[in-house]
């Protein structure tokens, strides 16, 4: 008999794919790769991919985009009851936003170690400072969701070897997801 808890993994395995179709269309648009999908009773409320570049601005990160839209879509500021899916872990202000909105899941693909806010250089979801710690899980579809922004690096250096000579090491592209363009 299948367990509760084998049930949950195959639903976030499921919105983790939709996360990572979010951040197939970022690299299509030459953007790094990131996709996050907001999930609230099992239905799909809001989407996003990283699109820095095209609109030219620092806060338009995936989470962002799709934490915007799920608001817009539930007409509330307050995201309780929804789980945040997002390929890559989250920056300190994504994960400002979680909070802000009350997020109370958070699941997501690999670790940054550059910029990572839940894990990597910060652990701001546990901080028992402030008012909302979003339960996290991390490590779903973690290949993929790494493999996507590694293909995504090594086509870019490819294309633009002088732009990242001095940026990319041999410790690894995690080191370099947050690179600046
Ligand atoms: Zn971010």
């Amino acid at each position: 008999m299948e367990s509760s808890l084998s049930r949950i993994d195959a639903g976030d395995s499921s919105f983790m794919e939709l996360a990572l179709e979010e951040a197939g269309r970022a690299a299509e648009n030459d953007e790094v790769p990131v996709g996050a999908v907001v999930v609230y009773e099992g239905r799909v409320v809001g989407r996003g991919h990283n699109r820095r570049e095209a609109l030219q601005r620092p806060t338009a990160h995936a989470e962002i985009m799709a934490l915007e839209q799920a608001s817009a879509e539930l007409q509330s500021w307050r995201l309780q009851d929804c789980t945040l899916y997002v390929t890559l872990e989250p920056c300190l202000m994504c994960v400002g936003a979680i909070i802000q909105a009350r997020v109370p899941r958070l699941v997501f693909g690999c670790l940054d170690p550059k910029a990572g806010a839940v894990e990597s250089l910060y652990h701001a979801c546990e901080d028992p400072r402030l008012n909302h710690r979003p339960a996290v899980r991390r490590g779903v579809l973690e290949e993929e969701c790494r493999q996507i922004l590694v293909e995504f690096f090594s086509r870019l250096r490819k294309k633009e070897p002088s732009a990242f000579s001095n940026q990319l090491s041999a410790e690894g592209e995690g080191k370099v997801l947050k690179a600046d363009r």
